[in-house]
């Protein structure tokens, strides 16, 4: 035997249910936003982001690489391809043609950590836009960057490796930062409540 009931006259107008409904959108207005308006609002990077990877360029504007091949040998997509040859500068070799397929880069930085010159970082550039595969295909000219852009990067790579050496080292660095800051803020109170009292 079916047993049905019979629905009430607002349940037939479907109220409760877009009262329902109309609640739920009104608690999410008031709730923090996860989306963004890219490109517009860009996403935030900061030292730990880990964009493409890139070559340190001196000064003069000679690469640090010197074509070694780890970061070669060490990339798991097998997205690096690299020509090395004499050189006449201090050192003995450099990068004839360095190339690096972003479509293959995974963005994984073991390049970064292979490399013993300092030479190949992850950026944080993170947008790629090409019309054919080629220009997916970066070399020389359009990876390196001059050394400064590397500057914060540089010395979380070598906080990272400090942790590797010593795991306690980078929970000290940690309570240090966060020490100064509680330090900080509350100078910052102490100020503000002077000057409330003033
Ligand atoms: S980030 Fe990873 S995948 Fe990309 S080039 Fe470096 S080692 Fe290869
Ligand atoms: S590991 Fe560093 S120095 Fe060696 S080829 Fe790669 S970028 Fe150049």
């Amino acid at each position: 035997m079916r047993h049905t009931r019979r629905l009430s006259p607002a349940e037939r107008l479907f109220l409760p249910a877009i009262a329902r409904g109309l609640a739920i959108t009104l608690r999410a207005i008031f709730r923090p936003r996860f989306t963004r308006q890219y490109p517009e609002e860009p996403i935030p990077v900061t030292p730990v982001t880990r964009g493409q990877p890139r070559l340190v360029q001196f000064e003069d504007g000679s690469p640090a690489c010197v074509s070694c091949g780890l970061c070669e040998y060490a990339c798991p997509a097998y997205a690096i391809t690299i020509d090395g040859g004499e050189t006449d500068r201090f050192i003995e070799r450099e990068p004839k043609r360095f190339e690096i397929d972003m479509l293959r880069c995974i963005l994984c930085g073991f390049c970064e950590e292979a490399c013993p010159k300092d030479a190949i970082f992850m950026s944080q550039e993170l947008e790629m836009a090409a019309a054919t595969r080629e220009d997916h295909i970066l070399g020389l000219d359009r990876l390196l960057r001059p050394r400064a852009e590397f500057a914060e990067r540089m010395e979380y790579v070598r906080g990272i490796h400090e942790r590797w050496k010593d795991p306690s080292a980078l929970q000290r660095r940690a309570h240090e930062r966060w020490t100064e800051q509680a330090r900080r803020k509350e100078q910052e109170e102490a100020a503000g409540s002077a000057g409330g009292q003033t």
